[in-house]
Order: structure tokens, then sequence, then C-alpha cells
């Protein structure tokens, strides 16, 4: 494993642009909590908390806002999602700065949120008016029953989101609820705050009505309830076990909710694989953003035949990342976010080596380099009963697999509770689609690690089993953040009997009506 050339010191983001970033926050009500860089433990801000007051006052003016939002036409509000789409690109390297001394990510994986933004904000743009427009579907007596129905936004929307991809998960579920008429609070990461402020300052510099789209700070446990009770709808991407509590929240309530959650993803080598090919965006795939991507690959099933040369190749690989803390491009792996998340790779690796496993890539941490470094890591021999075989891990390390059948590599892709995303390698294409179609997870990618099916946001994304409920990107990502309306016009008749008409004779022209409708084909 190289190393890059190290920083000699940290480098503070501009006083002034914090400060800017900071009004965007409804807090300061509680005490403020210090916040410090991952790669290099410098402090990054004293972030202000939000109380009860402060989350009552977002509410309120945000539904004062989205009010008028939600009246102000459509080509208006499209034309902001066009302009946060340029500036997002335009300035990208202040966020990028700050995505990177928040998270500790690389510039690289740092870049991915940009993009991701700039791309959500396009597909939104161009398809809102259409997803948003009223239907005239047929109403039940042709002619006689005219029938519209609208998409009413929902009010104000709750995005309660993550630290590990701060910019695209705080933004890219926001825009489309915005677009479709609605208010945001956002609730982010106190790790990770000044990256969702910037995203709503550059929201309002492009254009977004003040209050419409507003922060309010704090821990999950001791904020989220607050925020749901007073939301119409709950956008939540975290852990599964949070969101269990968000739906019982969002239950209570009889609230809406979209929950994107855990993984334990699983990438399959077919015996016609180019091996090459597949240990080279392996890489990407599992150690991405340290591992911490909920799309990331924590388990490979190689097929027996191409087995050695995949796991040679792939650790080779591996083991030419270089990893650094600089804001540049010149390397690729970053450091951790968190203790506890370098303390739970550091436990699934040295569990799995005690029970038996061996570590073909990295599998050390590397305190050299900062508190929360740790190289990217590759196991054999991972079997039932080590932590890692099930227990997804949220960092850089992968489990690799020996299988002698397609079959048998589905089983074992298939035998966990989650269903995130997948991986699925072949060189005949059809033969990949065919195994990704048995594959129990809300998107899986042929001959690509997560970017093919997350990267393409005109179709949905999401979990299956306890990886989530709800979708975002496509349609779908959108239209969870409108109710719909139905409203249908009566004319000349009315649906019941004629006067003098006995109920009797009602019900046998009902029926030859009935009959005839489905006589001529009709809906
Ligand atoms: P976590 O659930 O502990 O925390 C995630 C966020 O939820 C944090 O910001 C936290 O403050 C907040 N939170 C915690 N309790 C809350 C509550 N009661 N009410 C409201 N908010 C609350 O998860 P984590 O370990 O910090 O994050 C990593 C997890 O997130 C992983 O499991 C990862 O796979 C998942 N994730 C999923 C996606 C996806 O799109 N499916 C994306 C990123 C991360």
């Amino acid at each position: 494993m190289t190393t890059a050339p190290q920083l000699a010191a940290a480098d503070a983001l501009p006083f002034d642009l914090v400060q800017r970033l900071l009004t965007h926050a409804r807090a300061g009500g509680r005490p403020s909590v210090e916040v410090f860089a991952p790669a290099t433990g410098a402090k990054i801000v004293d972030l202000p908390q939000s109380a009860t007051a402060d989350i009552d006052a977002a509410f309120a003016t945000a539904r004062e806002a989205q009010r008028e939002w939600a009246r102000t036409p459509i080509a208006d509000r499209v034309a902001v999602l066009r302009r946060i789409h340029d500036l997002v690109l335009a300035e990208q390297d202040v966020i990028l700065d700050i995505v990177q001394t928040e998270t500790g990510k690389s510039r690289v994986h740092a870049f991915d949120e940009v993009s991701d933004v700039a791309v959500n904000a396009r597909y939104y743009a161009a398809e809102a008016k259409k997803l948003l427009a009223r239907r005239t579907p047929r109403g039940v007596m042709p002619l006689l029953t005219q029938v519209e129905v609208l998409n009413r936004p929902k009010g104000v929307v709750a995005v309660i989101s993550p630290w590990n991809y701060p910019l695209a998960l705080a933004a890219s579920d926001a825009l489309p609820a915005l677009v479709a008429g609605n208010a945001v609070i956002a609730r982010p990461d106190n790790q990770t705050a000044l990256t969702a402020l910037w995203a709503i300052d550059i929201a309002e510099r492009a254009g977004l009505p003040k209050g419409l789209w507003q922060a309010v700070l704090g821990r999950g446990r001791e904020i989220g309830g607050q925020v749901i009770e007073r939301a119409d709808y709950v956008d939540y991407t975290g852990s599964s076990a949070t969101g269990r509590t968000i739906a019982q929240q969002a239950g209570e309530r009889l609230i809406g909710y979209s929950l994107e959650l855990g993984g334990k993803n699983p990438l399959l080598v077919l015996d016609d694989a180019d091996v090459s090919a597949a240990a080279k965006i392996a890489v990407r795939a599992c150690f991405a953003s340290a591992g911490q991507l909920c799309e990331s690959i924590e388990r490979i099933y190689v097929h027996d035949s191409v087995y050695d040369r995949f796991v040679t190749e792939f650790a080779e690989n591996t083991r030419t990342l270089t990893l650094g803390k600089e804001r540049d491009f010149s390397y690729e792996v970053g450091s951790l976010t968190f203790q506890r998340q370098i303390d739970t790779v550091a436990a699934h690796v040295d569990d799995a080596v005690a029970k038996g496993a061996t570590v073909r890539a990295g599998g050390r941490a590397r305190p050299d380099l900062g508190p929360y470094f740790y190289e990217p890591t590759i196991l054999e021999g991972v079997r039932e009963g080590m932590t890692v075989y099930r227990e997804e891990t949220f960092g850089p390390v992968v489990s690799v697999y020996r299988v002698s059948s397609d079959d048998e590599a589905v089983h074992q892709a298939n035998d966990t509770a989650y269903g995130l995303n997948a991986s699925v390698w072949s060189r005949d294409t059809d033969r990949g689609r065919a195994v990704a179609a048995r594959i129990h997870a809300g998107s899986v990618n042929v001959n690509e690690g997560f970017i093919a099916a997350w990267g393409s946001v005109a179709a949905p994304s999401g979990g299956l089993g306890i990886s989530g409920t709800g979708r975002r990107h496509g349609p779908e990502g959108l239209l969870k953040y409108v109710d719909t309306q139905t409203i249908a016009v009566q004319r000349v008749l009315p649906i019941a009997p004629l006067p003098g008409m006995s109920e009797k004779l009602w019900a046998k022209t009902m029926t030859l009506f009935l009959t005839t409708m489905k006589t001529l084909r009709q809906k």
C-alpha cells in the first residue's frame, strides 16, 4: 500500500464562508457542539444546536413559504434547479473542500457527490413538469363523468440525512421535493452540517425563496422525533436500526416515509467474466469513500475456474491504492469519519482473523496518516459465525468467496436480510441480466459495481428487505413527495336511477352497461 505525500497542517475552512453558511441554520437555542475534521483532528466549527423553539420557527416559516411556492409556476421552480446545476459545478472547489474537511474522504469521491447533485438537478428540471402534470383518466360513465388527477405537494418534507455522502444525500433528495412544490426541513448530521448548509446557500443564490429549505441541527436521537412530529413526509437515509424507529414515529402520525438503509452488497464473478475488468472495477465498488457507502460491495462470489486469477489481480490492484488527506486528486482513499467506524472495521477484521480468515490485502489501521485511516482490506476464508459474514461493516473491508456455479453464487448472494445493491460480471450480458434478475436487491449492475445503476437517475434506486422502503431517483423519487387528488365532475345524468326508475331496473341497466363496457374492451 503506497502513501501520498502528507499535508503539513489542517486547512481551516474560510471563516466568512462558515459564518455565512451558519445563517441558513435554525439553531442556537441549545449549546453548540464542537466538530472536528476526521483526517486531521483539527476543529472545524462550534456548531449551534436547535432547541424546540428553533424547530418550531423553522416549520412555521417553511409552511408560510411553501404556500406561495406551491402557487409559483412550475417553469420558475424548474429554473431554480437548472441554476443549482450550474452553481454546484461552477463552485465545486468550495464544496469539495467542505466535504473533504467534514468527512475525511478523498477528493475524487467527494466529486462523485458534486456529479450526483448536478445529475439529479438536470433530470428533475427536465422531467418535473411532465411528472407533475394533471392527468385526465376515463370517468366511470364515458363523456358524462370527467375526471382529473392533480398532484399536490405534501407540504413540509423532512430530509434526515447521514454523514457519509453529505452533499448527495442532503441535496439530491431535497431537489425533487422542492420542485414538486414542497418546503424542506433538513436535519443533516452534525458532522457534515456545513455541507448541507452550503447546498441551501447555493439554492438561495439560484433563486429559491428564503425559508423554503432550512436546516435544523442536532443529534438524531435528540431532535429527530421533534422533526418527524412536525413534518408531512419523512425522507430518511441511514442504518436499518434507525430506519425502524423512524418508521414507527412516522407510522404513529400516519405520514408517509421513504427509508434508504444499509446493505451487505454482493458482487458475482461468473466463469465467463472479463476477470481483469472485474478485478479493476471491484476496487472502486468496494473502497469508494473508504467503503462508507451504502451501495459498497462487501461480499464477492467468484467462480472456481477464475477464482485464483481474480483474487490475485484484485489484491494487486487494491495494494496499489494510495491513501491521503490532501485537498487534491492525488490519491484514491481517504480517512474514515469517526472513531466508531474504525472500531467496527478493526473489530470485524480482527474477529475474522481470530476465527481463521486470512488477509489478502490491507488489514491494518494507519495511525501514521491520521486517527481513522484503515487500509483497504480483502479477506478470504470468511465463514458463518464470523461477524463480517453477515453484518454490514460500512468500511473498507470485503470478503471473497469461492463458488462452483451460478446457482450457488445467487444462493449465497441472497443469503442476507439486506437487499440494496449487487453486481454481476459476465461477458454474456444476457446471462448477466438473467442472473441479475434472480438477485434480491433494489439495483443490480452488470459489469459495473454500483455507479451504472446509481448514476442512471431516471431509474429508481432503493432497497428490498431491511435495506429500506420507498425509492429515490426516477419518477418515484419525485412522486413520493406529492399526494394525488382526484376531482370527478358528473354532467347531464346522475349515477343513480332516473326519476321513476325502480332500483331493480337500475341494476339491470347497470348490468347491461357493465357487460357492454367489457365487450367494447373499455377499461
Ligand atoms: P445511523 O442510523 O446511526 O445514523 C444515520 C443518521 O440518522 C445520523 O445522522 C443520525 O444522527 C440520525 N439518527 C439517528 N437516530 C435518529 C433518530 N431517532 N431520529 C432521526 N435521526 C436519527 O447510521 P450511521 O451508522 O451513522 O450511518 C451509516 C448507515 O447508513 C449504514 O447502515 C449505511 O448503509 C446507511 N446508509 C444508507 C444509504 C442508502 O441510500 N440506502 C446511504 C447512506 C448510508
